[in-house]
């Protein structure tokens, strides 16, 4: 049926309010996330979590923090109601972890709330009660000072979303992450978490080692090497494992931008850089690091959970990072101190040989990798010999290291670019022109950042509506050999019999890439089989989410793609061994126009 006339009709508040839940609320973790976090915005200094049945039944947050007035408590439950920014520039100096006013009233259309306040001068506190973004009762009440709020029965009137739940085992891993996210962060702050009435941590204020060793246990105090740098762009503290300690699995990987949790392949790149050497390939050194960045440098507004972020130094961040873990570890005897890198990686391109057969960026890839193996012997860990030997081709300098990159060196990575027939990218490196193919380029940055986040650390993006895909039932029992494998990579996947339902996929990937992404893995499969899957999937989804050929660029992406390219220490060949640009010295210009 055509309707006629108007058509458009506002979505009544309960319907936005339960769609924006999707986007904030999408496990207990994120509620147990958001409640604290409004708790240290609040100045608490002493925060209590509650949590039942891993979530499901109750999270409970009660803070001592300033509380909130009668109007506060109630208007704190509206879409886009916060005391955090009131104007536009706001944004850009956000000291809080909140600010889009949004995670209270996205919670309470999904559950039921039970809230109680009280501000330090007035002499009653206030209760609220909601169920399903519906006011039932408020009424004051006699209460210490702070806040309490109890979510309880998270999804009761979404079956679908509750539905999405894991295990009990895997709600709690998520909260308990969640949890000393926040804790490792704010290490002045006591806290307390109970989980079905037992004790799970009862974590005392004092500095963040102590925070640590609480955390983790005794042990890891000794393999703690302190990490400190401050520099105009950013300023550094923190520790980093020493590379024994290093593991096979992701685990104890915490970087912190102005004390909220981050997520960064690009970041945990240059720590890795930095141990480079120190540490067989497939090992993760652990780090607590807390970087300080001035707010209107950086851009946490783009993911509405909040764990990205957009810097606008990043080039800058990166070597300052690089450079204070290797100075750090230098300096604790873990690696001789070295001359510190005079040219920034992205500043040097390896021309290839004449005549070399083209080589596809190789990944090594441990095929006898057990994830439930034990911790290997310190033995397999650090190769000391080795190590020294494949220092031998560095500078073995005196003990004070050079001083870390000034900003007038970084300014070389400020490439003057421009995009040509939409399809390339032309640029000059050290007095010679070179012509970049976007779409390669893109490539094999896409297939970089992939391989890297293969230890299951992938960024992904739930969808609230999920991708279905119609399959034959044996194209779906070939994809299921493959199921842990799109899990590390980020995508979430529900197998029906003849359907593929997509309900998270990567964050560099767009949703309407998918169904070409998942017939590129069977057929792939079917050629193949399952050898190195990783890298296989890797370069798929790096190949269907590239800019595109006859895709035009802003100056600024066209600036940033190549600068990425360059970056890259092997930016040659695409993962598919097709040659990303071509360079033209003068004297071939000069032959020309004779
Ligand atoms: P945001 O944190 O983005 O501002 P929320 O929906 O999380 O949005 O919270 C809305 C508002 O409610 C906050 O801005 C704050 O003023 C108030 N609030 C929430 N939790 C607390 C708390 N524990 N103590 C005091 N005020 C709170
Ligand atoms: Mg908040």
């Amino acid at each position: 049926m055509v309707p006629t006339g108007d058509v458009i009709q506002l979505l009544p508040d309960h319907v936005a309010n339960q769609i924006a839940a999707g986007e904030v609320v999408q496990r207990p973790a994120s509620v147990v996330k958001e409640l604290i976090e409004n708790a240290v915005d609040a100045g608490a200094i002493e925060i209590d979590l509650i949590v039942k049945d891993a979530g499901r039944t109750l999270v409970q947050v009660i803070d001592n923090g300033l509380g909130m007035s009668v109007t506060d408590l109630r208007l704190a439950f509206e879409r886009h109601a916060t005391s955090k920014i009131r104007t536009t520039e706001d944004i850009f100096h956000i000291q809080t972890k909140g600010f889009r006013g949004e995670a209270l009233a996205s919670i309470a259309a999904v559950a039921q709330i039970d809230a109680l306040t009280k501000k330090e001068l007035e002499e009653l506190g206030n209760r609220l009660i909601i169920e399903g973004g519906t006011v039932r009762d408020q009424l004051p009440v006699t209460s210490p000072k702070g806040t309490s709020i109890s979510v309880k029965n998270l999804f009761y009137n979404v079956p679908a979303r509750r539905n999405f739940l894991k295990s009990n085992q895997v709600e709690f891993r998520h909260i308990q992450e969640e949890f000393l996210r926040v804790a490792l962060a704010h290490e002045s702050i006591g806290f307390r978490f109970f989980h079905n009435d037992s004790e799970v941590y009862i974590l005392k204020p004092g500095n963040l080692r102590q925070r640590i060793v609480q955390i983790f246990g005794r042990k890891i105090d000794a393999q703690l090497v302190p990490i400190s740098e401050e520099t105009d762009v950013v300023k550094i503290h923190g520790f980093v494992g020493k590379p024994e300690s290093a593991k096979k699995q992701r685990g104890e990987q915490y970087f912190f931008v102005n004390q909220r949790f981050i997520k960064s392949n690009y970041l945990h790149k240059a720590i890795t850089d930095a141990f480079e050497n120190l540490l067989p390939s497939q090992y993760v050194p652990s780090y607590f690091l807390n970087l300080e960045i001035d707010p209107s440098k950086i851009d946490i507004n783009i993911h509405p959970t909040k764990t990205e972020i957009k810097f606008e130094d990043e080039y800058a961040i990166y070597a300052v990072l690089r450079s204070a873990v290797k100075h750090a570890l230098g300096q604790f005897n873990i690696m001789p101190s070295l001359d510190f890198d005079q040219n920034p990686d992205w500043a040097f391109i390896p021309s290839k040989p004449k005549n070399e057969p083209i080589r596809v960026p190789e990944i090594k890839v441990d095929r006898n990798y057990n994830p439930f193996e034990s911790k290997p012997t310190q033995k397999e860990i650090v190769p000391t010999q080795n190590f020294y030997q494949s220092f031998s081709e560095f500078e073995i300098e005196n003990n004070h290291p050079k001083t870390l990159l000034s900003k007038e060196e970084f300014e070389i990575g400020e490439l003057q670019v421009i995009q040509w027939m939409n399809k390339y990218l032309v640029t000059q490196h050290k007095g010679e022109l070179l012509i970049i193919d976007q779409n390669r380029a893109h490539q094999l940055i896409l297939f970089h950042k992939l391989t890297q986040s293969i230890s299951g650390n992938a960024l992904s993006q739930r969808l609230l509506f999920p991708i279905e895909i119609s399959l034959s039932s044996s194209e779906i029992e070939i994809l299921k050999t493959i199921e842990m494998d799109l899990v590390n990579f980020g995508f979430d996947v529900d197998f029906q019999k003849e359907n593929l339902l997509v309900n998270a996929l990567p964050t560099d990937v767009d949703t309407e890439e998918i169904p070409s992404i998942f017939s590129d893995f069977l057929k792939d499969l079917e050629w193949h089989g399952k050898v190195d899957f990783n890298i296989e999937i890797s370069k798929i989804i790096a190949k269907n989410s590239a800019i595109k050929k006859g895709e035009p660029l802003l100056a600024e992406q066209a600036r940033h793609l190549a600068q990425q390219l360059l970056q890259l220490s092997e930016p040659n060949f695409s993962p598919y061994g097709k040659p990303i640009f071509i360079q033209l010295p003068e004297s071939e210009i000069t032959k020309k126009l004779s």
